[in-house]
């Protein structure tokens, strides 16, 4: 291993060490071009990230198959080890890790940030305990011919992610993918690079130079030329069903797998025999409100019982008011700001289209901070939206903010197929005290992650990944490190002796 550069111990410290670098066989590498990375709590430039392309690209690929070797030939417990102490090692910089999120992403310290970097650190410990499981089979097919299969990794893998949950989502790619021995090159999500740098650079201090290495840059740029690469073997991408298709299409061209998690539009359904104030809570953390509803999860949809559905829409109103929005740093805060300029105008327009429906309502929660060192533009109320016809853009497409339509049922098997009338199949969750509706509901929801009477987040060893165009394959779980980073191989062995 070269000698590392010590890791920055301040936010401060780490946007100057990561201005304009990738991350490529063990050292900070200045890139050609640099882009803008703004504060969207203030809308002041916070720093510039690496503007890779396919130089910066070459040199990452060609640095993880050099490493590739060595690191395929440990011991899968060693490589797990490895990983495992990584995990143990971010929780001490769970600190900086956490501001830099909130810097660069808005979301709130306090009740985003931290949580984050303590699931992130999680899901490494949790993988590289799981070494010793990547075995094979050995199989009946003649008592004097040996017939077996063995797991082997594939290669390069390209981990391209997106910033709601940056860290998380980059572990759920690379923990997995490092323990099965195979080498890594992430692209960072360009909003939000700096504290997928930092977190990176955490997990390189434990392992050979090579074996991780991070490119920042566009998508169109940086992903592209990531994904086109003859080297790289695996692509595991988390972001947009439009970019995703790109990314699948680039697989195909070189025939090697790829792994989509892309978006959703999520029911949550409410039955009349459900504990109302539960439904509220799971309301709130289902819909990720603290994350402003940036939550490929989110539960976006809800459907309540008519019976219920009056109280459920006052009580959720009046928890939502006291939702206190402000400065992503401040402990007080519970809800930080919007990601991007972008992003809030895509979110204006869905508002705009509900205000626009003939007799609609738009609920709007909580207050605005009024805060001088705060710029207004990414801040925004938790929205309720009702009396919306079921083919409304508002509820059939993702909006990816603090969003939610909720929605009147009286007839079961008719909200079990309104829940189903999606192109999207992530999540869904059920609220009942009946097991035998919760039974048939949970058969019957189209989505490849169903939850009753909770609303959880991505959970270690419970595999996550959704069906339709929310994507292909599993996260978080051992089936989604052997299925998904390793190859099968099968060895017949006679010996005529
Ligand atoms: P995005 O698709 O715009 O970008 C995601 C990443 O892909 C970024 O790093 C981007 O630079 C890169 N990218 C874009 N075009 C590319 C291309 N042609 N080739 C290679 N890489 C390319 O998504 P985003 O705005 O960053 O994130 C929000 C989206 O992510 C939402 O749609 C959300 O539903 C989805 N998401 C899904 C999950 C999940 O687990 N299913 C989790 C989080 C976010």
């Amino acid at each position: 291993m070269m000698e590392h550069t010590p890791l920055p111990l301040t936010p401060e410290a780490a946007l100057a060490a990561y201005e304009g670098v990738n991350l490529i066989n063990g050292q900070r590498v200045a890139a050609q071009a640099q882009l803008d990375v703004l504060n969207p709590a203030t809308m002041q430039v916070l720093g510039h990230a690496a503007a890779s392309g396919a130089m910066e690209t070459d040199a990452a690929v060609a640095a993880a198959k050099a490493a590739g070797a060595d690191w395929a030939a440990l011991p899968a417990r060693a490589r797990g080890k490895l990983v495992a102490a990584a995990g143990r090692a971010m929780l001490a910089e769970l600190e900086t890790v956490a501001r830099l999120l909130a810097m660069e992403t808005g979301k709130a310290l306090r009740t985003e940030c931290r949580g984050e970097v303590t699931v992130a650190a999680d899901l490494l410990e949790f993988y590289g305990g799981l070494g010793s499981e990547l075995k094979g089979e050995t199989i009946p097919f003649n008592p004097r011919i040996l017939t077996m299969t063995t797991r082997e990794p594939l290669g390069v893998v390209a981990a391209i992610l997106p910033w709601n949950v940056p860290l998380v989502l980059m572990m759920l790619k690379i923990a997995p993918a490092l323990v099965a021995g195979n080498t890594v090159v992430v692209k960072a999500s360009e909003e939000a690079p700096f504290a997928t740098l930092l977190a990176a650079e955490v997990v390189m201090s434990h392992l050979p130079d090579g074996v991780l290495n991070v490119v920042c840059g566009t998508g169109a740029d940086c992903g592209a030329a990531l994904t086109a690469h003859e080297d790289v073997a695996k692509i595991t991408f988390t972001g947009s069903e439009a970019a995703g298709e790109t990314v699948y299409s680039a697989g195909a061209k070189k025939i090697i797998p790829v792994s989509l998690e892309l978006g959703g539009k999520s029911p949550m359904i409410i039955c009349p025999d459900a504990n109302l104030d539960k439904t509220v809570a799971g309301a709130i953390s289902g819909m990720r409100f603290t994350r402003q509803g940036q939550s490929c999860t989110a539960a976006s949809r809800i459907y309540v019982h008519a019976d219920l559905y009056d109280d459920f829409t006052a009580r959720l109103t009046g928890e939502l008011d006291r939702l206190v929005i402000g400065d992503p740093l401040d402990e007080a805060t519970d809800v930080g700001t919007i990601v991007s300029t972008k992003q809030a105008a895509t979110i204006a327009r869905y508002v705009a289209m509900a205000e626009a429906c003939d007799g609609a309502q738009v609920i709007r929660c909580a207050t605005l901070p009024d805060d001088a060192a705060l710029s207004p533009e990414l801040f925004m109320l938790p929205t309720l939206i009702t009396d919306l016809p079921d083919d409304h853009p508002c509820v059939t497409e993702e909006i990816f903010g603090p969003v939610a339509v909720i929605l009147k049922w009286s007839d079961y098997d008719d909200v079990i197929a309104r829940a189903n009338d999606s192109r999207y199949g992530l999540a869904a969750t059920v609220w009942t005290t009946n097991i035998a509706t919760a039974l048939d509901a949970t058969a019957r929801l189209n989505a490849g992650y169903v939850q009753v009477n909770q609303n959880l987040t991505i959970q270690p060893n419970v595999s996550y990944g959704g069906f339709g165009r929310s994507g292909l394959g599993k996260e978080a779980s051992l089936e989604a490190m052997l299925e998904h980073f390793t190859r099968k191989k099968t060895i017949v062995m006679a010996f005529d002796i």
